[in-house]
């Protein structure tokens, strides 16, 4: 069986790393790779049947998709593939023959291998890149073909707002998938711990992947500018087992954040604290590995006050951090300058796709 994932772009490799971890868990024999026909945001893994033994002794068959879906921390979206097909030319095909081509595609796939005639169905597409075709002309398309092709074996039903299976349908620049969405209509990074909803909080996805670039081994851990708390949060539900800090300097966002760690049931593993990240060593004396999407002044606060609050944040940090940090935000030039200014060195910089931005992303010792 072949599963499409998605995730943010810029991790897919972190992405590809946790599902061969979770795979070789299994124990099935599985292959994984990272942007398929060179689509960025997604994983592709090839994996055998996996079992388990029942309290009864009996041999079942384990669900992988399931699997993934809750143990995964990385991944957005899982989904069984069914087709994926570079179709030459579409992004400038006159939009009735980029419908007809995507329709007689898909009117060959044996759909019916994936659904129950007697299931309701529904098609979700997404659409990036230039084309003269919209995503609900590829959903209504798509829909129309599905139907067709189950007419053979009965009498298809399609419900849009509570389908029992939902087929999601992707055309990338020219890359065309079809699947079956095991994740649902709500994408992973939506936690459902998620009770106080930050104007600029982080995906927990991506909060999770700078937790990787930090490697945290068990040392002290800050995020100096926390907001609702996605990072602190998303590594106490790891199980972490050193001291975990939220510090932020807003009452109303640290009370959410609390908020946000008592639904997700990590209230007591986590110490907030109000406060300025600009005096942070009034607060720790020393901490091993600090994590923070900073604030880039697009959302909340002025942009003209970034450097300098970079600046000041950097230098307290110089004091007190032992091990390593990890930092996300838009604005390159005041972080480098207010890293390379205060004695730590870059080890690593990526771009990640955040809210439509592709933002910068610092590893610093
Ligand atoms: N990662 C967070 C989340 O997922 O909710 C969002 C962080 S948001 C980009 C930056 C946060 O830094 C905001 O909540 C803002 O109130 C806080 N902040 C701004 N200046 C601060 C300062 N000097 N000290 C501490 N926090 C500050």
């Amino acid at each position: 069986m072949r599963f499409l994932m998605t995730t943010s772009k810029g991790i897919e490799d972190l992405a590809r790393a946790e599902v061969e971890n979770l795979l070789s868990a299994l124990g099935v024999p599985f292959r994984v790779e990272e942007k398929p026909l060179g689509v960025e945001g997604r994983v592709l893994a090839e994996v055998g049947e996996a079992y388990y033994t029942n309290e009864k002794g009996r041999k079942r068959e384990l669900s992988v998709s399931t699997y993934l879906n809750e143990r995964s921390r990385l991944l957005h979206r899982v989904i069984m593939e069914i087709a994926s097909y570079r179709f030459e030319g579409i992004e400038d095909a006159e939009p009735e023959k980029a419908l007809k081509r995507i329709e007689d595609f898909v009117s060959e796939l044996p759909v019916e291998r994936f659904v129950k005639v007697s299931e309701s169905f529904a098609v979700r597409s997404f659409r990036k890149g230039e084309h003269r075709i919209t995503s609900l002309d590829i959903s209504k398309t798509v829909g129309k073909a599905i139907f067709d092709r189950l007419s053979r074996f009965g009498t298809p039903k399609v419900n849009l707002d509570h389908p029992a299976v939902i087929f999601r349908a992707e055309l990338i620049g020219n890359v065309f998938f079809l699947g079956i969405d095991t994740t649902g209509d709500s994408s992973l990074h939506k936690r459902p711990w998620r009770v106080y909803d930050h104007p600029a909080h982080l995906k927990a996805s991506i909060a999770n992947a700078l937790i990787e670039l930090a490697e945290p081994d068990g040392g002290s851990f800050i995020d100096p500018f926390c907001g609702s708390g996605t990072i602190p949060i998303e590594l106490a539900l790891r199980g972490y087992d050193g001291r975990i800090i939220g510090l932020e300097k807003y009452r109303k966002h640290l009370r959410g954040a609390e908020m946000n760690a008592l639904s997700a049931g990590v209230l007591e593993s986590i110490d907030f604290v109000l406060g300025d990240a600009t005096r942070l060593s009034e607060y720790v004396e020393s901490v091993d590995f600090s994590v923070s999407n900073l604030p880039y002044g697009l959302k909340i606060g002025r942009k003209s006050a970034i450097p300098k609050l970079y600046a000041d944040f950097f230098s307290e940090l110089s004091k007190v951090l032992e091990k390593r940090g990890v930092f996300i935000t838009t604005e390159k030039r005041a972080i480098e300058k207010a890293i390379t200014e205060n004695g730590f060195e870059i080890k690593h910089h990526r771009l990640i796709g955040h809210g439509g931005l592709m933002v910068h992303t610092y590893v610093i010792e």
